[in-house]
């Protein structure tokens, strides 16, 4: 039989994987990214797997905005006054885990257009 192989994310948030969680309730889990981009980057995931933006269905339009409002309270417990958020969807915008998330980025200047 074919192995199917668990999202990472799935991992992460179940436990399975360690990651450095900086917050979790029981929609969402955040956890800095191990690459930052930043001095401050911490992804924000929904707990039910969803692949991408794009793969959101109107049902979970509250998580998304459960997501958003968990990067709202992460960025204040860093204490971040200016931050970006970014969703990457699909890999030609540069995703590469295909578990919705959202970036929080923060601590230092960002340049507009984004690459
Ligand atoms: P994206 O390229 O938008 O799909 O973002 C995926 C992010 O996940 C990248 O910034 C990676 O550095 C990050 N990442 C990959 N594996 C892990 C992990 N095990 N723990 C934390 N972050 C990860």
């Amino acid at each position: 039989m074919e192995e199917v192989k668990e999202c990472l994310f799935c991992a992460i948030a179940s436990g399975r994987v360690k990651a450095d969680v900086v917050y979790r309730d029981s929609g969402t889990v955040a956890f800095r990214d191990v690459d930052p981009k930043a001095p401050d980057h911490v992804l924000v995931i929904p707990l039910k797997h969803i692949a991408s933006l794009s793969a959101m269905r109107d049902e979970d339009t509250l998580l998304m905005g459960k997501l958003i409002n968990t990067a709202r309270k992460v960025a204040h417990k860093l204490s971040l006054k200016s931050y970006r958020i970014v969703i990457n969807n699909g890999r030609d915008a540069g995703q590469s885990v295909f578990h919705v998330h959202a970036h929080l980025l923060g601590g230092r200047q960002f340049g507009w257009p984004p690459g």
